[in-house]
């Protein structure tokens, strides 16, 4: 079919991750596919040693650290296995003195981490919101020094509860799984020992972790580390050890291109402030919907919302992909409904959500 004929039919993809990508990203890609910048091959085929990679991998680290503001002390990482690698990735390299850490459980994600990082060390589950469904963040504000690190999931993707401060840990490093909420609000990357991001919520396909290390924090792992998982090798051979995932790194570069030319994170931010007061507005607004957790923690990202009749959720998601939203249904552990809206939705999705929320309500009183 030529071009002009083939009907564009986006919807608009609320789904947790794999999650939607900006529309002018996916163009550049297609545009770029079959021929790279002259190369006559697409970034698929090309080696990760050519001179072309190598530009898209200096420039995805570049505007990384523009975007983020990182500092100089700390390295930038693309790794692979994601954001569950880093489950044990962190205590293999991290576990260097006392082989102790602190955990604080906020949902299914850090309880993996903490499950995987007890097999190499001593992990203190220092707080917890298990006992009420992971419906809020609890606050902590004393950590004992014993440890090599605290492990917090700063956004909790399934549950929809989100840090909204950094705990004061002292001179113990900080370590945040930020999978679900990298590039969407400004952070101080100084106040964490380590960042990490499985790429397929913000920031790209899936296929790619982000890590961000303090440098002092690199090249202490344990004997027993394999060496794919030494922040080291990959640190000093910029993420050339092996072949990275090239696509995906590409992906990301094009990402962080959209991102910079929106204004930056404070923009990004912003507009993310906007489409979640929209969202959660319409659920204070309703007793036909109501939001899973305590006001205080909302997620920015996802947003986890119940149906006082449960019997319509069906209908609800039915009727919802006809009007083009889709992926609306929640995570089996909380139930209802789940909207990820992630950067690259469109305040226009939200929008149209909160529409035909208020129609459905309207019609299935
Ligand atoms: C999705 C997610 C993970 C798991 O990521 P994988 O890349 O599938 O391993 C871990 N932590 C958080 C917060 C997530 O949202």
């Amino acid at each position: 079919m030529p071009d002009k004929e083939r009907k564009m039919n986006r919807v608009f993809n609320f789904a947790a991750g794999p999650s939607t990508l900006p529309v002018d990203v996916l163009k550049q890609a297609q545009n770029e596919l079959l021929d790279y910048n002259g190369t006559g091959m697409s970034v698929m085929e090309m080696s990760h040693r050519s001179a072309d990679f190598d530009n898209i991998i200096k420039d995805a680290e570049k505007l990384i650290r523009e975007l983020l503001e990182i500092p100089d002390n700390y390295s930038i990482m693309f790794l692979q296995g994601g954001a569950s690698t880093q489950f044990s990735m962190v205590p293999l390299n991290l576990f260097a003195k006392n082989k102790k850490a602190h955990y604080i459980l906020t949902g299914a994600w850090s309880k993996k981490a903490a499950e995987e990082a007890s097999k190499y060390g001593k992990v203190n589950v220092i707080a917890s919101s298990e006992e009420k469904n992971y419906t809020y963040i609890p606050r902590v504000e004393d950590f004992p020094k014993d440890a090599d690190y605290v492990h917090i999931t700063m956004n909790n993707t399934i549950y929809g509860t989100s840090y909204k401060y950094v705990p004061d840990t002292g001179d113990i490093p900080l370590v945040a799984d930020m999978s679900s909420n990298i590039m969407s609000e400004k952070i101080d990357v100084s106040k964490y020992g380590l960042i990490y991001a499985g790429a397929q919520k913000n920031l790209a396909p899936s296929g790619l972790t982000l890590v961000i290390a303090r440098k002092d924090l690199i090249g202490n792992h344990m004997d027993i580390t394999p060496v794919m998982l030494e922040y080291k090798i990959h640190a000093d051979k910029g993420s050339l050890y092996n072949t990275p995932p090239c696509w995906t790194i590409y992906i990301l570069k094009l990402v962080l291109e959209w991102a910079k030319k929106l204004g930056g994170i404070e923009v990004i931010e912003a507009n993310n402030r906007k489409k979640a007061d929209l969202l959660y507005n319409c659920l204070d607004s309703s007793d036909f919907y109501r939001g899973t957790v305590v006001k205080e923690d909302r997620s920015l990202m996802n947003v986890p919302f119940i149906l006082q009749n449960n019997d319509l959720n069906t209908k609800f998601l039915e009727k919802a992909k006809t009007e083009g939203l889709v992926s609306l249904k929640g995570h089996r552990s909380v139930g209802g409904m789940r909207a990820s809206i992630y950067n690259a939705m469109p305040y226009e999705g939200v929008e149209k959500l909160v529409d035909f929320m208020k129609n459905f309500e309207k019609e299935n009183k």
